[in-house]
């Protein structure tokens, strides 16, 4: 297919992954009417991988915008006991973390198996076809006024802007940093890319409900190197071994896992109790699929380049619930700088109405910049956070083990879930859709737009004296 010309196309977003942050894009982008494309490699949407996604309360609060709730609460019941549990499987701390989430926010978490989440996403979609399955991005090339997104078919997609939702061992983030090498060289350090890190290795699987693991619990069994973290539901039950690695495996290698792997880390842990009722042999016998998935965790410097923007989220604990914030960020960024003309259109549902109404390279750049500026932070604050409870959970230093065991379960529950919910309640919402917060916690949600002009003024300040880098069109 021979390029487009930029004035042939209406402004046009290629989003490469159709996962937890690439389909959630679409969902944004049909809501602001812009051309856009999902490109997504493997040949279903929702595969039956991984076990569960938690659903915190601010993640739940962009999908009632998007109006992918009620699917979500028919599939999965809140959380109720979080459950803490030593090596020996006896309880050593009942938190009333989750009654205080619900009273704080107006709703609690949801865990959702990750299949039907990703499924409920793809059937909450108003239109399917921006989402072509069984399309491998191979390359990006960027120019002064388009994208080229050549897919391993030979086909070229032509857009405005490349948004990078392509999962932790990202082809997208790597084109852009042989881009920013060309371009920008210096801007993209070793120490950067050194700091994509593998420190865990998860075996996960599925088994139906187990009567002695509740029905809808949080269990955490602390053990040396490696923990025990079960979400039940009334039907299924999610589990996770987390495995500290001894030395975390830094970029570019990666690990590749077999059946075999499988078997060898279950074996590892087959004698050692849950519960104080229920070994793991007992558990792992009764699983219905089973996989290990390593994941990089990392907070990036640089999150965008060029017409290169980079979304989703590389943690443990909130990575589902992460993407959504972050892509929510994005696009309302995205929805500042749009020209006037699109704003107004896009209430009429017809997105082929909409001519040539293209933010300009520059502009692009800006809410990228401001996008990358929001997340940073968030996202540093919540990597500290759950680094420093899988080191507890997982018995990483005598300090950890002593915290695990006597500081946490000494901690007041209610403050707790303050601190938490500090956290939640400065989670964005999508600023162009109707607020539909849950209004009946005790903790304000805060405005995505409060301390925004300041924050402006200094992007716009670290934009004209070249911090970030500007692109033509
Ligand atoms: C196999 C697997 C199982 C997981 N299981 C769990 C779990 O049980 N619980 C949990 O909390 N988290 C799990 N995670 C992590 C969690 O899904 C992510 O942290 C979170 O969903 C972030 O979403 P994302 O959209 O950034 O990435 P992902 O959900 O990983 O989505 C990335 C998508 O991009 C696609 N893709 C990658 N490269 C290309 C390419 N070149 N061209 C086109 N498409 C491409 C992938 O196929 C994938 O669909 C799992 C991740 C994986 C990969």
């Amino acid at each position: 297919m021979a390029p487009i010309t930029r004035a042939e196309h209406r402004f046009r977003i290629i989003v490469v992954g159709a996962g937890v942050a690439g389909l959630t894009a679409s969902h944004c982008l049909q809501k602001l009417g812009i051309d856009h494309v999902v490109l997504e490699k493997q040949a279903k949407v929702a595969p039956p991988l991984g076990a569960s996604i938690s659903m915190w309360p601010h993640g739940l609060r962009i999908l009632n915008q998007l109006g992918c709730l009620q699917d979500i609460k028919t599939s999965a019941v809140p959380l109720n006991r979080f459950l803490c549990r030593d090596p020996d499987g006896r309880l050593i701390h009942d938190n009333t973390l989750y009654t205080h989430v619900q009273e704080n926010h107006g709703i609690g978490f949801f865990p959702l198996e990750r299949q039907r989440f990703l499924q409920i996403l793809y059937d909450g979609l108003p239109d399917k076809s921006p989402i072509r399955t069984g399309q491998a991005v191979g390359d990006v090339k960027q120019f002064s006024d388009r994208v080229e997104v050549r897919l391993s078919t030979g086909e070229i997609e032509v857009g405005d802007m490349v948004l990078g939702c392509d999962g932790v061992h990202s082809l997208v983030r790597g084109v852009m940093w042989d881009y920013a090498t060309k371009t920008s060289p210096g801007l993209i350090q070793a120490k950067e890319k050194a700091s994509l890190k593998t420190s865990w290795k998860t075996l996960i699987f599925i088994t139906p409900g187990i009567p002695a693991l509740g029905e809808r619990d949080l269990t955490v069994t602390y053990n040396d190197g490696f923990t025990f973290l079960v979400t039940s539901q009334p039907d299924a039950v999610y589990f996770f071994v987390i495995f500290r690695r001894e030395k975390p495996l830094t970029w570019p290698k990666r690990e590749y896992h077999t059946e075999a792997d499988v078997e060898k880390l279950a074996a590892q842990v087959i004698d050692k109790p849950v519960t104080d009722q229920l070994m793991f042999g007992e558990v792992w016998k009764r699983r219905t699929r089973a996989s290990v998935v390593s994941l990089e965790e990392y907070v990036l410097e640089h999150w965008h380049h060029g017409r290169i923007v980079l979304a989703g989220a590389p943690e443990h604990g909130a990575g589902g619930n992460s993407a959504i914030e972050g892509i929510a960020s994005l696009m309302n960024h995205i929805h500042r700088v749009l020209p006037l003309e699109q704003k107004q259109t896009r209430t009429r549902l017809d997105i082929s109405s909409m001519r040539n109404h293209k933010p300009s390279g520059t502009a692009l750049n800006m809410a990228f910049a401001a996008y990358q500026s929001e997340r940073q932070h968030r996202m540093r604050e919540l990597m500290d956070l759950s680094t420093m409870v899988a080191k507890m959970h997982t018995y990483a230093t005598p300090l950890h083990r002593f915290m695990a065991n006597w500081m946490m379960p000494l901690l007041d529950d209610r403050k707790f879930a303050d601190r938490v919910g500090a956290y939640i309640a400065a989670a964005p919402k999508l600023d162009f859709l109707p607020d539909v917060s849950f209004t009946s916690g005790r903790l304000p949600w805060k405005s995505s737009t409060d301390g925004r002009e300041e924050e402006e003024e200094v992007l716009l300040d670290d934009i004209l004296e070249g911090k970030s880098v500007a692109v033509s069109g």
